[in-house]
């Protein structure tokens, strides 16, 4: 382990799960980047080993603390109202659970019901909106979580959106982490490494996660290349044109926690170097490709990342950049888990078939 680690070692023993959030695993693509015939080190940031199962606990960490530093929030007294795509509410009625606020989760009808049984079995309060409601509208997850602001006495809104401790608390602990993982391990013939992030890849919701890590790397490495995922469908991605829908496209995304019908003044256009727009259907394959080749048990918008960070890599420009370079460290950020998804239609359609044994032929019964 380096000397010069820009985070303090992980406790043996943690004093709450609060201090399970983040210090997750670096782990190495190689069975996908063999099968792309990738030369670079393809490296995933698994954030579904965070206590609450995904990258959003982090900044329901942070965004709780700096407001109890700062006043806003009052232990005992105030209450969490938070619209979100589910994995900032698990995050936030974890941390709320831990602290005894209570929490009121306001999220789109489209989002499992593995993310709502989970907000349940914290303790949180829940509210479903339309999907097809813009984020304007008054019967967005958005405007709903207003109202309810309004309406009770003590609700704060740390509003994910429009806060900076979304981005900060990826350049405070989740790039660093990278960084002391990347410096801890030394670059060997076998094992080429420039010992820093040469490529960054993640998709975009708030874009907190990719606009903080993209900031703190570009300190470590200047030449560092980020690239924003963000669904067909979706009007994150620069240059506009690219959000431009195709014939046959469809406005619609099953993909969980990426792409917004407005840019959140979170998400950092001039952080981000490129931009790849991904379909369901490749997302999806590619989701099940890690789980079942990389046994990385990883939800849809973590297939969405892969899928572009390969697609990019094997572009003219990608394959220059890093995807035909030795020893440049590509890092794609896994953003949730599977527990997330597990009743899915995409994950269940085509799963192997189970054997129940009233079923099976005779010879096989006996
Ligand atoms: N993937 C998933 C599954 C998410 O829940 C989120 C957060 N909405 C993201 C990716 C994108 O993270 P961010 O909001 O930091 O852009």
């Amino acid at each position: 382990m380096s000397t010069n680690a820009l985070l303090p070692p992980r406790p043996a023993i943690h004093d709450s799960a609060l201090s399970l959030i983040g210090g997750t695993p670096l782990v190495r693509l190689d069975r996908i980047a063999r099968e792309e015939g990738l030369e670079c080190n393809l490296l995933a940031k698994v954030e579904g080993f965070s206590a609450g199962g995904s990258v959003k606990d982090r900044i329901a960490k942070r965004m709780v603390e700096e407001a109890e530093r700062a006043g806003v929030l009052i232990p005992g007294h105030s209450i969490l109202v938070e619209p979100t795509s589910g994995n900032t509410g698990i995050g936030l009625a974890l941390v709320a659970a831990l602290k005894g606020y209570r929490c009121i989760i306001v999220m789109p009808e489209k989002m499992s019901t593995e993310k709502q049984n989970t907000l349940k079995a914290l303790g949180a309060e829940i509210y479903r909106t339309p999907t097809e409601a813009a984020w304007d509208s008054p019967d967005s997850h958005i405007s709903l979580a207003k109202r309810i602001v309004a309406t009770t006495p003590g609700a704060v809104m740390l509003d994910q959106y429009n806060n900076v401790n979304n981005p900060d608390a990826h350049y405070y602990t989740t790039a660093p982490e990278i960084l002391d993982s990347l410096a801890a391990v030394p670059s060997t013939e076998a094992r080429p490494s420039s010992q820093t992030v040469d490529v960054i890849v993640a998709g975009t919701g708030t874009g907190g996660t990719l606009s903080g890590l993209a900031k703190r790397l570009r300190e470590a490495n200047p030449q560092l290349v980020s690239v924003g995922v963000d669904p067909v469908g979706s009007i994150l991605a620069r240059p506009e044109s690219l959000n431009e829908m195709k014939d046959g496209d469809s406005p619609i995304y099953k993909v969980e926690g990426t792409g917004y019908d407005f840019v959140p003044a979170v998400l950092s256009h001039p952080d981000i170097n490129h931009w790849m727009k991904t379909r369901d259907a490749e997302s999806f394959a590619m989701c099940k490709r890690l789980i079942r080749s990389e046994g990385l048990l990883v939800g849809g918008s973590s297939g969405a990342s892969v899928a572009a960070a390969v697609a990019w890599l094997k572009s003219d420009e990608g394959r220059q950049v890093a995807g035909g370079v030795k020893g440049k460290n590509v890092v794609v950020v896994l953003a949730d888990s599977l527990r997330n998804y597990i009743t899915s239609d995409w994950l269940n359609e085509d799963s192997t078939p189970v054997h129940h044994l009233a079923s099976l032929s005779l010879d096989q019964k006996n």
